[in-house]
């Protein structure tokens, strides 16, 4: 038995509570982990709050991310005692995840927890860390140097935004962070962004070509936002598109494609394979400045984990939040 939040499907929809878990509750999984750190990612406000339908099974943990340490192993990569970090792979939603103190997964999905981090750090990095770690790898593939201009930044006071903020400044480029929130300008320029902009200037319906202005984008929001983003995009300029935050929908034209060069990259940290996660966490490790980390950090418990996903979804929380599983 063990302490973790469990969903289960009521009629009114999803009732999350804080319980004692007992283990038959815990899929198959050749690895068996004490989970130290999760953390709350705009998914496992969905889950938590039911508000989309991203639980696929009942009762299920929810926690799309874990950092913890190996108690049992069958599996030829892991032996007991070793400090790993799970993100995604369908943990959370269709396996059960991070927000219990003990969680069973495949051996295949874990990754080493990186030395230069704690397992406090890598959660505080967490699914949203390493997923705009991915976005701005794919702008380096793209060959956008800091030279070529400015780097939009949407959501910007997000889990996604603060850490791209973050590792976009550290490398060189310059940032201009779009927000909802310009109160937290000193919080977003402390991170690194050189400006700030009113979000309310990308999510109305736009031109379907405007002034070119951004070098690469990094967009976690989606919508009208996206569609404006690739509209006023440079010339073979790059969009790394990872969000939704403002909606799943993408009103655009081709007309920044076949007019501009520009390129969208599709995002995805879920499913991406090992090699990939392996060259984020690295360069994590490397490019993360990790008293920026701190800044962007609050810490809460588990009890406080299901006012906390409401919250989240209501934009309300800054940067990220990571859950102290073990100590609750
Ligand atoms: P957060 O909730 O931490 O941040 C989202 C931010 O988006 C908010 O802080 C807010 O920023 C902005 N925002 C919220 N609502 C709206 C709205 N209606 N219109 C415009 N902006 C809005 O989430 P995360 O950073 O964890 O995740 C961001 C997005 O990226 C989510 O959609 C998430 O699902 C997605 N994601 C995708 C992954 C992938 O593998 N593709 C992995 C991780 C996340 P502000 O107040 O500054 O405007």
């Amino acid at each position: 038995m063990f302490k973790g939040i469990l969903i289960t499907k009521v009629e009114a929809g999803y009732l999350a509570q804080l319980q004692t878990i007992d283990d038959s509750v815990l899929p198959d999984g050749d690895v068996q982990v004490q989970v130290a750190w999760s953390t709350l990612n705009y998914k496992d406000g969905l889950a938590i709050t039911g508000k989309s339908p991203v639980v696929r099974r009942f009762p299920m943990v929810p926690g799309i991310d874990f950092a913890g340490t190996v108690t049992h192993s069958s599996h030829a990569a892991w032996k007991v005692g070793d400090k790993v970090v799970l993100n995604g792979w369908g943990v959370g939603e269709t396996h059960c995840g991070g927000l219990a103190q003990v969680a069973r997964v495949k051996g295949d999905w874990l990754v080493p927890l990186p030395a230069a981090f704690t397992e406090r750090q890598a959660m505080a990095i967490g699914t949203a860390g390493y997923t705009a770690m991915l976005c701005v790898l794919a702008l380096e593939r793209h060959d956008i140097k800091p030279a070529d201009g400015e780097i939009l930044v949407t959501g910007a006071n997000g889990g996604v935004g603060s850490v791209a903020i973050a590792l976009l400044a550290k490398l060189g480029y310059t940032v201009v962070a779009s927000t909802g929130r310009l109160a937290e300008s000193d919080y977003l320029k402390a991170l690194g962004a050189t400006q700030v902009m009113d979000r309310a200037e990308l999510s109305a319906p736009g031109k379907a070509i405007g002034k070119e202005r951004w070098a690469g984008v990094i967009d976690t929001v989606g919508s009208h936002t996206l569609a404006n983003a690739c509209a006023t995009t440079q010339y073979n300029g790059a969009v790394a598109a990872c969000g939704l935050a403002g909606g799943m929908d993408f009103p655009a034209t081709v007309a920044p494609f076949i007019l501009r060069g520009i390129t969208l990259y599709g995002i995805d940290s879920v499913m991406a394979p090992l090699a990939v996660r392996l060259q984020a966490w690295e360069r994590l490790a490397r490019d993360l400045d990790v008293s920026k980390l701190e800044a962007m950090t609050r810490e809460i418990r588990l009890d406080q984990a299901i006012d906390v996903a409401a919250e989240l979804l209501q934009g309300q929380v800054r940067g990220r939040v990571v859950v102290d599983v073990a100590g609750s």
